[in-house]
């Protein structure tokens, strides 16, 4: 039995509660927030007792998941890790390149499982089709969001591109060798439209819009490879397979539909990580993976600066 403790109980913290409260392997012993009445809420809600500080809990506990605002990562995942806790942090890893380093070091030391949010990776939908992923040439990806309260601390590419750029170099490992990107804050101080092209080593493409100015939900991502078009809807949770079949000279394009069954990725994300505590299986991400989108999304964010706003001199 894994004792875990839930550390920010906002909008993703009171799902983590939910799904640990009843997942087998895991006592959850309790939750902290920074914002008492949220915290009582969410306890009363759960029958999940309450602590008064994320030091107590972290102390009782073996495994906590951080659920906070992305600037506060670092600081309560180094807390976690110093303590020998194996530490789940919420997507992005931290906000600062340096401090994602020094986590990598730290859990290292401590043996102990740093895992990341990267939530899509458990997405039926993707779970359904990645191994017929091989070697894309190009790849289409499209996340756009309505305008949000929550996670307006950081641009949107270290909110919703992130998940893409996780994705993407799942499968393309090689050396980015060029990247244009373009972004625009619309209703925030910050970037909440942002476009970018990364070209890697080989010449495969990687195009990727995420947007918080949306009317509604879109998380689509399309994987072109040589003779297979793989089209993921991972808001619908469905996806469809084109390949090319080529039988005694005639070409012939087969459509597969694929809709697997509805699991919640939040459910299958932390299944995996208690399982890779329980020694199990592999952690499903490791900090280095998770550490590498976020200097990425760091190199993407000094383009767009480097670019500037559009318009801003008119
Ligand atoms: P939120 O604002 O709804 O919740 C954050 C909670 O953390 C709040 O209740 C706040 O009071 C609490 N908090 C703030 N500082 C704290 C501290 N120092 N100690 C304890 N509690 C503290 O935000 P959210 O949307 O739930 O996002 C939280 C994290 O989850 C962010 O890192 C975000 O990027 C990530 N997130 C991931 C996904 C995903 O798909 N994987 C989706 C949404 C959010």
């Amino acid at each position: 039995m894994v004792k875990f403790g839930v550390i920010g109980v906002g909008y993703l913290g009171r799902h983590h509660t939910r799904i640990l409260r009843d997942l087998s392997d895991v006592k959850l012993l309790g939750i902290f927030d920074i914002n008492r009445k949220r915290g009582e809420k969410i306890s009363r809600e759960f029958s999940i007792p309450i602590y008064d500080s994320s030091d107590s809990l972290i102390e009782d506990a073996d495994a906590l998941v951080i659920a906070t605002p992305t600037v506060t990562h670092y600081k309560i995942a180094k807390k976690a890790l110093l303590m020998g806790k194996h530490t789940f942090v919420e997507k992005p890893i931290t906000y600062d390149l340096k401090e994602a380093d020094e986590l990598v070091d730290l859990r290292k030391k401590m043996g102990v499982i740093l895992q990341t949010g990267h939530v899509e990776r458990f997405n039926p939908a993707f779970l359904a089709v990645k191994d017929m992923i091989k070697e894309p040439l190009f790849v289409e990806a499209h996340r756009l969001t309505p305008p949000n309260k929550r996670s307006n601390d950081v641009s949107v590419v270290l909110d919703l591109m992130v998940h893409d750029l996780d994705l993407v170099f799942l499968y393309i490992k090689e050396p980015i060798v060029y990247i244009s990107a373009a972004g625009i804050p619309v209703v925030n101080d910050s970037i909440d439209l942002a476009n970018v092209r990364l070209e890697f080593a080989s010449g495969a493409i990687a195009n990727i819009t995420a947007s918080r100015i949306y009317k509604g939900m879109m998380r689509k991502i399309r994987f072109y490879q040589r003779y297979a078009y793989i089209s993921i809807d991972l808001f619908e949770k469905k996806a469809e397979v084109y390949t090319r079949k080529n039988e005694n000279g005639i070409p012939e394009i087969i459509k597969k539909i694929i809709n697997p069954a509805n699991e919640e990725p939040l459910k299958l994300e932390l299944r995996s990580f208690v399982d890779a505590i329980l020694g199990r299986r592999e952690p499903a991400i490791t900090p280095e993976e998770a550490t590498h989108t976020l200097k990425i999304a760091h190199t993407i964010l000094e383009k767009i600066e480097e670019r500037g706003i559009p318009g801003e001199n008119r």
